[in-house]
Formats: structure tokens, C-alpha cells, sequence
């Protein structure tokens, strides 16, 4: 008996036991094709040499050093890297740990930004429905997923949710998708102002969001129209690219696709590829300034920011990533995963949509098509899909539907950035044999 607390308990795992390029082994010998990276995390494939090279020459040298007595010249260079490749506007990088820890810190960084500027009264955090941005009780509180939250309350009473960008779902028929972000515009200034214009924090969103919706891109122009009314009021902008982020959406970063530059970005899994586990917030420089020009200190911190191992791992990744012939894989393989989707699953009766960007494609399962009724969550269509395709050799990842029943079971792809045009047919050819 394993002494392990799974994160479900009494499921019989398969042993994982060696990676190669887009596939995992397990113990038994069994082939899976690593269709979503894990949870959109190793985008550059298992055991890639350069990387493992990377971080075995950084544990040759400095393998750990706190960051309150050392800086390393890798996490300089790491973090270099990332400005050099962010929009102008984003200036100064914090290392972290992970997701989670990137939007807490971000969180954290908001709410001290407007403390060292006077503006303490600020402390009202904005995100949508049906979000998810990490398990730490900050980011919880922020997700807009009732459920999840529930049974940790109370926590951070001072978040609120609006409505995600959910064509799919919530644009009508009729309706031109300039209309449809400007409602969605006027429902967060209405919220803003129910609140206090002066008394909101941030707002805090991802561009394509990942795990609770399944690959989900916002209409042209809201991020424009989101942009502005964060200026309006002064409200902080934060994008959550954990899962987006990083060229998984064909762009480095995702926000480049929406023309706009926020104050804080995050993020995490595909920056450590799965080699290390890694996060960063890029900030703008009105909020470097104020801390240095304020108390001069961050009031925040981890025992592992800035690990030289981890950014050796990351530094590598982010170089490779950027390379061109990377991110054109991403968007030729993207489309053709899209292409081939289409094609075998456009006509199923339980396929509603299937959508996405670059390698982050998702379906939206459900019992009937012309009404978009959901299945009934109580079914977890989406558990079944797994273990079909695990069968099959194919790994995705689920993601159920809302105790509400208004949104349906997904499935996500996000293979790795390295991945051949007949490995994407094969992702096709499992994945709607399992469905
Ligand atoms: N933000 C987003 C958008 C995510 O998708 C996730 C993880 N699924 C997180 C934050 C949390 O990241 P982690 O699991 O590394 O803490």
C-alpha cells in the first residue's frame, strides 16, 4: 500500500516510469502519446538534452543559495531573458515556485503597490466565473469556481466575480462580437462602481483560459475594452498566463495576441517545461518604482525564489521556445490538430465545440448540440474520456462540469511544442475513438 496521499483516493494510478519526446512509459510497458503536456506543462517534450544538459551544468556550480544573502547570475539571466521577450512595459521579473505562488504573489504585490502609493482603501480583487487561478487560499479565493471555494471560506471576502468572455455560451446568435464585448466591458464597470471606482484592487483574468473552460480566447477587442476601464478607475490589470503563456498559444507570451500591455503577468508550468518546477510575476515599472521608491522591500517571499537549478532549466527553455521554428510548429501543428478535430469529431452529436489556440485546443462535450445542454455533471463524462483514452494510449486533460450544470465537460489538448504532423493524426484518431 503506498503511503501517498493521491489527489484522488483509492484510483489505481499506472506507474509512470520513463519520458521520451511527446511520450510517457509505465511500468507495464504501456506507450501514452502526452496529448496535454501533463496539465500544459511540458512543452518542450520529456527528457529534452539541452535542458537536462542546462541544469546539470548549474549543479556543477551553485545548485542552491538564499535569496537573501545571494543573487546567481543565472536567475539574472533568466529574468533578462523574460523582459527581453515581454512587451515594453513589463520591466522587472519575480521568480517563484509555480502557478499558485505567482498569482499569490501578484495578488500581494497589488495590494502593497497601493499601500506604498496612499491608496490602501484599494483592496477589492475582480476576476470572472468559472476561473481557475491555483489552489494557495489567495488564488482560490480569486478562481470563480464556487465549489472549490466552498467548503474553504472564509476566505479573502473581498473577490468577486463577472462573467468570463464565453462566446460559445453567452454571445447571441445575433449578436456581432464588438456588441457582445462591450456588454461584457459595461457588467465589469457596473461591478467596479457597485463596489467603489476607488476601492478595487485589480482585476485579474486569464487571456485564454485553460482548466475550467477549455481553451477559451476572448472576442476581439475585450481585453482592449477590460484595458480601459482599468485605467479609468486605476484599477491593476493582471493577466494569469500560467497555462496560456510561454508560446503555448503560438505568441511567447499570450497577451501579445491582444495588443495590449497589463501591469502583472504570470507565469509558470510551461517556463520549467516539467524539468523544474518554476514561476515568475513581470511587472510594470509604476510598481517597481513605488516599492523602491517606498519601503523599499517587498513584503513577501519564498524559501525557493530564484533556484538556480530551476532557472538553469528555464533559462534553457526559454531560449529554445523562442527560436522560430518553434513557435512556427505551434501554430502548424495547432491548426492541424484543429483541422484533423473538425474533421472526426465535427459531426458527433456530444461534440458542441472545438476551439482553442496554437497547441491549446479544447472540446466542449455535451448531451445536445442544438440546445448545448450539458450532460449532467453527476456522469463526469470528462473521467470517462480519460480513461478511454488512456486506454488508448492517449493522455488529455478533463475537466468537468459546474454543480450549476450551465457549462459542460471539456477535454484540453496542449501537446508538446516539438510534436510531428502524424503524431498529431494519432492524437486525433485516439482521441475520437475514446469519445
Ligand atoms: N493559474 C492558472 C491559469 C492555472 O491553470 C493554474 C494551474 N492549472 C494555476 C494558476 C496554478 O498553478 P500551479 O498548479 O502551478 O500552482
Amino acid at each position: 500500500m503506498t503511503k501517498i496521499l493521491h489527489r484522488t483516493i483509492g484510483t489505481n494510478l499506472p506507474k509512470a516510469v520513463a519520458g521520451q519526446g511527446i511520450y510517457i512509459t509505465d511500468s507495464e510497458g504501456r506507450s501514452y502519446i502526452d496529448g496535454s503536456g501533463g496539465a500544459a506543462v511540458s512543452c518542450l517534450g520529456h527528457n529534452h538534452p539541452e535542458v537536462l544538459d542546462a541544469m546539470k551544468a548549474q549543479m556543477g556550480g551553485i545548485s542552491y543559495a538564499h535569496t537573501s544573502f545571494f543573487t546567481t547570475d543565472i536567475a539574472e539571466q533568466l529574468a533578462e531573458q523574460l523582459v527581453a521577450l515581454a512587451p515594453e512595459g513589463l520591466d522587472y521579473v519575480y521568480l517563484v515556485s509555480g502557478g499558485s505562488e505567482a498569482v499569490e504573489a501578484a495578488l500581494k504585490m497589488a495590494r502593497q503597490y497601493y499601500v506604498e502609493i496612499g491608496e490602501s482603501r484599494r483592496r477589492h480583487i475582480i476576476a470572472r466565473r468559472q476561473s481557475y487561478h491555483g489552489n494557495t487560499i489567495g488564488a482560490l479565493a480569486t478562481g470563480g469556481n464556487a465549489w472549490r471555494r466552498e467548503q474553504f471560506k472564509p476566505i479573502l471576502p473581498e473577490t468577486h466575480h463577472v462573467s468570463p468572455c464565453y462566446a460559445y455560451r453567452d454571445m447571441q446568435a445575433c449578436e456581432a462580437p464588438e456588441t457582445y464585448a462591450a456588454r461584457l466591458a459595461a457588467e465589469l464597470e457596473a461591478k467596479i462602481v457597485e463596489l467603489g471606482g476607488d476601492k478595487v484592487m485589480a482585476f485579474v483574468a486569464e487571456p485564454v483560459v485553460g482548466a475550467t473552460l477549455g481553451a477559451v480566447g476572448p472576442v476581439a477587442d475585450y481585453f482592449k475594452r477590460i484595458r480601459k476601464i482599468c485605467d479609468k478607475y486605476g484599477i491593476l490589470l493582471i493577466l494569469d498566463e500560467v497555462m496560456c503563456g510561454m508560446g503555448r498559444i503560438g505568441t511567447i507570451f499570450a497577451l501579445e495576441q491582444e495588443g495590449i500591455v497589463p501591469d502583472l503577468v504570470t507565469i509558470a508550468k510551461g517556463l520549467g517545461g516539467g524539468f523544474q518546477p518554476i514561476g515568475a510575476v513581470l511587472l510594470s515599472e509604476k510598481i517597481y518604482r513605488a516599492f523602491a521608491e517606498g519601503s523599499g522591500l517587498f513584503q513577501h517571499g519564498h524559501t525557493y525564489i530564484g533556484h538556480p537549478i530551476a532557472a538553469a532549466a528555464a533559462s534553457k527553455v526559454v531560449e529554445i521556445i523562442k527560436r522560430p521554428e518553434m513557435m512556427a510548429n505551434v501554430i502548424n501543428m495547432g491548426d492541424r490538430l484543429q483541422a484533423g478535430l473538425d474533421a472526426a469529431l465535427g459531426q458527433s452529436p456530444y461534440v458542441g465545440d472545438i476551439r482553442g489556440r496554437g497547441l491549446f485546443r479544447g472540446l466542449e462535450i455535451v448531451a445536445d448540440k442544438d440546445t448545448k445542454q450539458p450532460f449532467d455533471p453527476a456522469r463526469k463524462i470528462h473521467a470517462k474520456i480519460k480513461r478511454e483514452a488512456m486506454q488508448r494510449g492517449l493522455i488529455c486533460y478533463p475537466m468537468g462540469g459546474t454543480i450549476d450544470g450551465k457549462f459542460g465537460d471539456h477535454v484540453l489538448l496542449a501537446p508538446p511544442y516539438i510534436i510531428q504532423p502524424d503524431q498529431i493524426d494519432m492524437i486525433v484518431d485516439r482521441l475520437a475513438a475514446a469519445i
